[in-house]
């Protein structure tokens, strides 16, 4: 029996540090955070018990620096490690030498690390637990024009994927036969220098797919769990921005087999730690499995609003070696919950990364809404690290009570400082058309009106004066302007209408 966990190092920053810190306090697991310098008054790091600073600018020397990270782990006597995701968490070299530091390592063992970090082999075990496969093949055991016709076959187009690939990164969709000699080239080169392996995978290219994955929580005594399903198909370049569950529409049939084959697959591979599975679906509801993710999603929060259940806690419990306790036919969708993902980028400019100072930076508290961050007010934005600023996060009675409240609260946070996509996220909530149909992961791509807009509309001025007049009359939180001892001037002054919702200038 593994003792209960006192002390966890966090190998993460910002958002996912200052989440997992919450649970730990809840209780009362000692932290241990990160930073670098310039990071200091993150709120991961004033949260944090203690504090330790990654000297360097690269991030070989800071988050990525798994030796330095065990020992700091090591040298403070935490028993665990939690590599949040991104970083290190599906990484089976730094999970192994977290073992072998007799360190617990928050997250799957090393082996099924590798196993599901690899899409090939990931792709065979899932088919040997039943998971239903997009049709593909490896194309490495064939010749050149072998697998042109295995291409044929399938029917173009077809996706070449990097089988090391991850984050959207290493794949080409290649739309006529001539092309695909080519393709294959190129995307082996490609995968060879993001990677370091150059084997691919072709696949049938689903022509309007949803993304749908299903939250799965397994312990080290052959419990597994399934926390229902999540829709994440608005995605722009395969980079996720708005996540909800239950996924819109989804029949009875899909769910059973969504969440039954995944249950399957965690079995087949004994896999403990919270996981996600992820499948493709197209019209008729036919799903495929995509990849596995070992580790815990950005996306958690919406799959906790509507279970009641908080993940991290999961993930604590079963690295301690305890067994879940919950009843399967317990774990029901109560409501609905919407994530939207705040970025720092510039949708009017082909959402090129933006960066800067924070100017502000403000969420008043409200009943069903959470927010997820890892910055504050004043805080300087850099490239150096994920666009992602912030998760609004809303909870339902049902789909159209969240996006009401979705489209309601932008109307009242503030964010300024550099251009963000907080009007595209408005957009979207208040878009008919993704009011009344489930969205596909073409739809920021088809929907160009939604970010490529003039100017901003009368309306949205209104938004932005009414947002001000209730800063000034009902809040008591702090609410600085731009300049340190300017006070916070009327509604209409025309300085502060610019800055009061950010992300159409640049101020
Ligand atoms: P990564 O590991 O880089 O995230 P995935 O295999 O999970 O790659 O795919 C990322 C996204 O690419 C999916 O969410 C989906 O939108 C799209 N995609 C992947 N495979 C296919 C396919 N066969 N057909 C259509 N779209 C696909």
């Amino acid at each position: 029996m593994k003792q209960p966990i006192q002390k966890i190092l966090i190998a993460n920053r910002a958002e996912i540090a200052a989440r997992i810190i919450k649970t730990c306090k809840k209780r009362g697991i000692q932290t241990v955070g990160l930073f670098t310098a310039g990071e200091e008054n993150l709120p991961h790091v004033l949260e944090a018990d203690e504090i330790v600073l990654l000297e360097g600018e690269e991030l070989s020397d800071t988050y990525l620096n798994a030796a330095k990270i065990i020992e700091i782990a090591k040298q403070l006597n935490c028993d665990a490690i939690h590599p949040g995701y991104g970083f290190l968490s599906e990484n089976a070299t730094f999970a192994r030498a977290v073992s072998d530091a007799a360190l617990i390592f928050i997250g799957p063992t090393a082996d099924v690390i590798d196993l599901m970090g690899d899409k090939k082999r990931a792709r065979d075990v899932a088919e040997k637990a039943g998971v239903p496969l997009v049709p593909g093949f490896s194309p490495a055991q064939f010749s050149t024009s072998q697998a042109l016709e295995k291409a044929h076959e399938l029917g173009f187009p077809v996706l070449i994927k990097a089988t090391a690939g991850g984050g959207g990164k290493g794949m080409r969709i290649v739309h006529e036969p001539k092309e695909f000699e080519n393709g294959l080239r190129q995307a082996a080169a490609e995968a060879k220098a993001a990677f370091g392996h150059d084997e691919v995978l072709v696949e049938k290219y689903l022509v309007e797919p949803r993304h749908i994955e299903v939250q799965v929580i397994g312990d080290a005594h052959g419990n597994v769990l399934h926390l229902l399903e999540r829709d994440c198909s608005v995605q722009r370049r395969h980079q996720k921005v708005v996540e909800e569950s239950p996924a819109f529409g989804l029949s009875e049939d899909a769910k059973e087999v969504l969440f039954s084959t995944a249950i399957a697959l965690c079995k087949e591979v004994g896999y403990i730690n919270a996981g996600t599975i992820e499948f493709i679906m197209d019209k008729d509801q036919k799903v495929f499995f995509l990849e596995m993710n070992t580790r815990l999603q950005v996306e958690h929060p919406v799959s906790e609003l509507v279970t009641g259940l908080d993940l991290v806690s999961l993930q604590i419990d079963v690295a301690e070696g305890k067994a879940l306790r919950l009843d399967q036919n317990a774990i029901k969708a109560r409501g609905h919950a919407l994530e939207l993902r705040l970025y720092a980028e510039d949708p009017q400019h082909n959402f090129l990364p933006t960066s800067g100072k924070l100017t502000h930076f403000y969420f008043p508290a409200w009943p069903n809404v959470r927010i997820d961050t890892g910055y504050a007010e004043g805080e300087e934005v850099t490239n150096r690290f994920d666009p992602m600023i912030a998760k609004l996060i809303f909870y339902g009675m049902d789909r159209n009570d969240c996006l009401n409240l979705a489209a309601a609260y932008i109307d009242h946070l503030s964010v300024s400082g550099f251009p963000t996509n907080i009007h595209l996220l408005k957009r979207i909530v208040e878009d008919e058309a993704f009011r009344s149909q489930a969205a596909t992961t073409h739809f920021l791509a088809e929907r160009t009106d939604l970010f490529e807009w003039a100017t901003v509309t009368e309306e949205e001025q209104m938004a932005l004066i009414a947002a001000t007049v209730f800063f000034k009359s009902g809040s008591s939180q702090k609410f600085s302007s731009q300049a340190e001892n300017e006070t916070v001037t009327p509604a209409f002054n025309s300085s502060w209408q610019k800055t009061a919702i950010g992300g159409f200038r640049n101020v």
